[in-house]
């Protein structure tokens, strides 16, 4: 029997990731090598910390130090299932259960003198509780663990309360969220499973405001979920974000699966789990089939996007007619489990490795992405055989409610500018859940590195998307919010099959003339014609389709890409209010013109008039008003506010990295702030603003009034 190496320094065994963390720099790991898991990189303090209170921490979640001892542990409860193996065979001596304070000066579990009134426990596949304290008789501070060899990203929860005492009202406070519109503002509520009952929505009301956290912690700002649990006496309640989907669950779903399916694998995660490939097809037809891609779960905590792609694969292995016939000239293969070392940890959203793999998909590194180098090469050999014609990322949403889309940028007058935006208008057609006005088509520079990006721009996929999907609910058309029930994601996966299916009719007909070379499809009269020949001809391509069905559905095409152009023609007008601020703009912009300065920012059309901003801005742009983006150039700053001083001089002593229309710019500038002749701005809703560090670290500014009187000076 082997015995397995601690986690050391880097120096010592060249493979521990914290002192690299630290130095801002990740080594190369063997894949055979235990991953060192660290999840201690943003120490918080807890309220106990503070002088004037003293609390007792009386459970701490367990850490597993590294990736095979995490494996080995979860891989002994009877319900867990997955396929690991690992070449190390390990015999762990594990008093689990009111252990005594352990050399790291940690306990594991409960405190004993607490387990006569409470029990806390998150050691199970993506459980995740990282330390409860006991505030009062019957309030416990609760604490989310940070991600895996990350800094934190606090979004996940998932453990088991046992109340050991007399029946009694339970508050509990999670402190260490990081989102300030978080859906809870919103009416999500957490979900519940009591005893031996399924899951369901906790029905109390629930709280959720700035952390107590916040004074005693020296960096970000926290907030806190508050709600009570009623609990009779040895109740047992599990509770977490969302309704947990493990990769056990993923298994047992893929084996009860009939043999339409074929089960392979993309290849192996970081710490060497099976990431599962899920073929489907139809009957082989003559005519070679393309592929279409679907992948979900990138980031863990969003389990909403597991329970739709399992609607969607039992939707298409059922004999509904527009899946069978998708499956007659498509291939599809599915990732349902991207991230899935991440979901096992119970991280909220990054891999193994500490990183947010939705950001690694154009230069990820060959030992520590090895799931994005795989769905990469996986998408490639599709490609190189007989093409891909549509890539989906499903991912769930913790700000906004409904279903919606993002897609690549394409400019009006190019064909693929409406048909890029064909599938999410049909989505819109069919469900209140999808919002069509939520969609996005924009290939922003910050999302380079998203797989959707990647796989439009490096690998010339044409439709990709990234589906979000809210982890709360939708608002229905009269405006009342709903939470999701386990129908709606059969629905719409339904809907979303069905509207690839209508997309495929439109887009990719068969046995088509080509439409006339330089001939642009923006006219409504060339989209309906060619959607007629489209249609017609794959009709004829088709043997099983009754007649009704043909002038249903042609109607429907018809319809939607009426309705279409009628919005965005609607959209148009709507945003011809904004002309005054348009002729500010241009004013603005042939000043710039005339400054003759070559590396001038671009002006966007939404650039603020000088008049509110002060109007001695030399040069400056403004991006969308969502996300504001100001840079101010050769351009003194004077402060108004002692705290604001602190806070630029302060962030000034850092490198700093810069957007300026579109190219990136690094400048470092140290110390003396009066200097800055290059400064980065952002700003949602006018009210918040932080500088970006080099390092990716967002610091936040007191913007309401820094923001207007910075610009004025
Ligand atoms: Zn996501």
């Amino acid at each position: 029997m082997e015995e397995i190496p601690a986690p050391l320094p880097l120096i010592q065994k060249k493979y521990s990731l914290e002192p690299d963390m630290i130095f801002g720099w990740k080594p190369k790991i063997p894949k055979s090598s235990p991953i060192p898991l660290d999840f201690n990189l943003n120490p918080l303090p807890t309220c106990k910390d503070s002088p004037e209170q003293k609390f007792p921490i009386i459970y701490h979640g367990y850490r597993p130090p590294n990736s095979h001892i995490m494996h080995k542990l979860f891989s002994n409860k009877s319900t867990y299932n997955y396929l690991i193996k690992s070449s190390i065979s390990i015999d762990i001596e594990y008093n689990y259960k009111h252990a005594a304070l352990s050399s790291l000066g940690r306990y594991n579990g409960m405190k004993k003198e607490f387990t006569e009134e409470i029990e806390f426990d998150s050691f199970f596949e993506c459980g995740n509780l990282d330390k409860a304290i006991k505030y009062s008789k019957n309030e416990y501070d609760l604490y989310m663990r940070s991600d895996t060899n990350a800094y934190g990203s606090y979004k996940w929860f998932y453990f088991q309360i046992i109340n050991k005492a007399e029946d009694r009202v339970i508050k509990l406070n999670i402190v260490n969220f990081k989102e300030q519109h978080s859906l809870f503002t919103q009416g999500q509520k957490p979900m519940i499973k009591y005893n031996d009952q399924s899951w369901e929505q906790f029905q109390g009301p629930v709280v959720y405001k700035l952390s107590k956290l916040n004074k005693v912690v020296k960096k970000g700002t926290y907030y806190q979920l508050t709600f009570e649990v009623p609990m009779k006496s040895l109740d047992s309640c599990f509770l977490a974000t969302t309704i947990p989907y493990t990769a056990s669950e993923l298994h047992q779903f893929l084996d009860s699966m009939p043999s339409k399916i074929q089960l392979g694998s993309v290849g192996r995660s970081l710490s060497g789990m099976t990431i599962p490939l899920i073929t489907i097809t139809g009957n082989n037809s003559k005519n070679p089939k393309k592929y279409i891609i679907i992948q979900a779960r990138t980031h863990p905590s969003e389990t909403v996007a597991s329970v739709l792609i399992q609607n969607c694969i039992q939707y298409l292995v059922s004999n509904e007619k527009s899946a069978t016939k998708l499956l007659k000239r498509y291939v599809f293969k599915i990732i349902p489990m991207v991230n899935i070392d991440g979901v096992i940890a119970g991280n909220s959203r990054m891999s193994l490795a500490g990183d947010d793999l939705n950001r690694k998909f154009a230069e990820p590194d060959t030992m520590l992405h090895p799931e994005v180098l795989d769905i990469k090469s996986l998408v490639d050999r599709c490609n190189n055989e007989n093409g891909v014609l549509m890539f989906i990322d499903i991912h769930g949403h913790s700000k906004k409610k409904g279903s919606f889309m993002y897609g690549p940028y394409f400019p009006l007058h190019s064909s693929t500018y409406f048909n890029i935006r064909l599938l999410p208008k049909y989505l819109s057609k069919k469900t209140d859940i999808f919002r069509y006005y939520s969609c996005k088509f924009k290939s922003e520079k910050s999302m380079r590195q998203s797989a959707r990006l990647v796989m439009s721009q490096n690998l010339h996929i044409k439709y990709t998307y990234t589906m979000e999907n809210s982890l709360y609910g939708y608002i229905d058309q009269d405006r009342n919010s709903h939470s999701f029930k386990p129908h709606n994601f059969k629905d719409l996966a339904k809907n979303l099959i069905e509207s690839i299916y209508k997309f495929t009719k439109y887009t990719d007909p068969r046995k088509t003339q080509k439409s006339p070379k330089g001939r642009h499809k923006h006219n409504l009269q060339d989209i309906l014609e060619e959607n007629d020949q489209a249609y017609s001809s794959s009709e004829s391509d088709s043997q099983s389709e009754s007649e009704e069905d043909c002038i249903e559905a042609k109607n429907n095409v018809v319809n939607a890409i009426k309705n279409f152009r009628k919005d965005i023609v609607r959209k148009e007008n709507s945003s011809s209010t904004n002309k005054t601020l348009y002729s500010a703009n241009k004013k603005i912009h042939s000043q710039n013109q005339l400054g003759a300065n070559k590396n001038l920012p671009t002006v966007n059309k939404r650039m603020p008039s000088p008049q509110k901003y002060g109007s001695n801005i030399e040069k400056g742009v403004m991006k969308n008003s969502a996300q504001q983006v100001m840079i101010c150039e050769n351009k003194s700053l004077s402060f108004y506010d002692e705290k604001i001083k602190a806070d630029v001089s302060n962030s000034l002593n850092s490198d700093i990295t810069f957007d300026k229309s579109g190219q990136r710019i690094s400048s470092v500038q140290k110390k003396n702030y009066s200097k800055v002749n290059i400064f980065e701005m952002f700003s949602n809703r006018k009210e918040k603003g932080f500088v970006r560090y080099h390092s990716g670290i967002k610091k936040s500014l007191n913007f309401p009034s820094f923001y207007p009187k910075l610009m004025k000076n």
